[in-house]
Order: C-alpha cells, then sequence, then structure tokens
C-alpha cells in the first residue's frame, strides 16, 4: 500500500513539474517567437515558416500555452483583440500569410459568402455531382457549428446527409 501511494505521488511531482517547464517556456515573449518565424516574399505576404498545419495554416503557441492558428495570434499582436465570434479573413488568399495588413475581420457570413464565391470559380456549374475532397472535409469540420448543415451543404454543394457523415467521420474517417 505505501508502495502505491509513494508511487503516485512521484507521479503527481514528475507531471507539476512538466506543467512548470511548459510555463517557463511558453513565458518566452510571444512577439520574439511570433517575428523568428516568417519570411516576407515577393508577393508581401509574411509565409508562415513554423509548423504549418494540414489545413494549410499556421500555429503557434499563445501566451496561455494554447495551440493558436498564427494568423489569429498576428492580428491581435497588431490590431489588438479578436472580438469574440469574428473571424479573421485573408485578402491575398494565402492560408499561411500572417502579413497584418492581409487580414481582416470578417464574420461567418462573409467567410461563406467568400467560400460560394471561391467554389464558383474552379467549380463552374457542374457541381451538381461534386464531390469532397480531404480539403473540403477538414473546412467542413471547422464550420460545423458555426454555421448550419445546410448552409454548409449549399456552400458545398452535396446534401446535408453528406455533410453530417463526413462532420461525425462516418466517411472520411482517414483525414484528420
Ligand atoms: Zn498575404
Amino acid at each position: 500500500m505505501a508502495a502505491i501511494s509513494y508511487i503516485i505521488r512521484y507521479i503527481l511531482i514528475v507531471m507539476s513539474n512538466r506543467k512548470r517547464n511548459s510555463t517557463t517556456w511558453v513565458a518566452k515573449p510571444l512577439l520574439d517567437r511570433f517575428k523568428s518565424k516568417y519570411r516576407i516574399d515577393v508577393s508581401g505576404c509574411w509565409i508562415w515558416t513554423g509548423t504549418i498545419l494540414k489545413s494549410g495554416y499556421g500555429r503557434l503557441k499563445n501566451l496561455d500555452g494554447k495551440q493558436m492558428p498564427a494568423h489569429r495570434i498576428s492580428y491581435e499582436i497588431h490590431h489588438g483583440p479578436i472580438p469574440s465570434g469574428k473571424l479573421v479573413m485573408h485578402s491575398c488568399d494565402q492560408r499561411a500569410c500572417v502579413c497584418p495588413t492581409h487580414l481582416q475581420l470578417g464574420s461567418h457570413a462573409d467567410n461563406m459568402a467568400d467560400m460560394k464565391r471561391k467554389l464558383r470559380g474552379p467549380m463552374g456549374d457542374r457541381n451538381t455531382n461534386a464531390k469532397l475532397d480531404a480539403d473540403k472535409v477538414r473546412e467542413i469540420r471547422g464550420l460545423f457549428g458555426k454555421v448550419s448543415i445546410d448552409e454548409i451543404a449549399g456552400a458545398y454543394h452535396v446534401t446535408p446527409a453528406a455533410v453530417c457523415m463526413a462532420i461525425c467521420r462516418y466517411t472520411w474517417r482517414h483525414v484528420e
């Protein structure tokens, strides 16, 4: 019995040390970490050179040690806090870009309108039979809870059932 309580106490000590170490790391100035992780390309975009998610967005730990999209951190550093419920949208369409002048606040409705406009281009009108792909599935999962299933289905030209199945991973299970 004594041995077990010793082991539990040991585990708790290791865990609390780990937590303390990660806090120390995060305490490094956020701005320094941010500034060392992008390069400026010919078009003026600040391309994230740190971790890039499969969704195409950069990623960085914020002051609380939470992983955040790098473009949202950039927005907050340069323009101030993001009002709740607002999205940070790219005027340059480069998801990896963190240039503050290429970032603007938008609503979910703005984002949907923007997405519909972009989808209309490459997909034309042949999209009654349009299929989802891995990128779209990730976008759809990111939109879930923010806009209605019907709106998502409309924007991606698939049935609401197809949207539900993709969200709950009945389909596209291999997509992160
Ligand atoms: Zn840009």
